[in-house]
């Protein structure tokens, strides 16, 4: 499996800080949490932001569902 990296930071603050709020933890079972260190990468098609959850301090990564405009 084929993990590329993308850049985060290239997409605007908003964007940026609501995956950063709003990333899923398993462990804590809750989403506005918050991460560190967030990055973007994709993965088998699938684009993720992936960090470290400032409430269980582990790694947890969540998908990024882009809105298709024909949909
Ligand atoms: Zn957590």
């Amino acid at each position: 499996m084929t993990r590329k990296p993308r850049n985060l930071n290239a997409r605007d603050q908003f964007e940026r800080e609501w995956f950063i709020e709003n990333a899923w933890c398993d462990h804590c079972n809750a989403a506005d949490l918050g991460i560190y260190k967030p990055s973007e990468y994709e993965e088998d098609g699938h684009v993720f932001v992936e960090g470290i959850c400032r409430g269980c301090g582990n790694m947890v990564k969540s998908e990024i569902v882009e809105k298709d405009s024909d949909g």
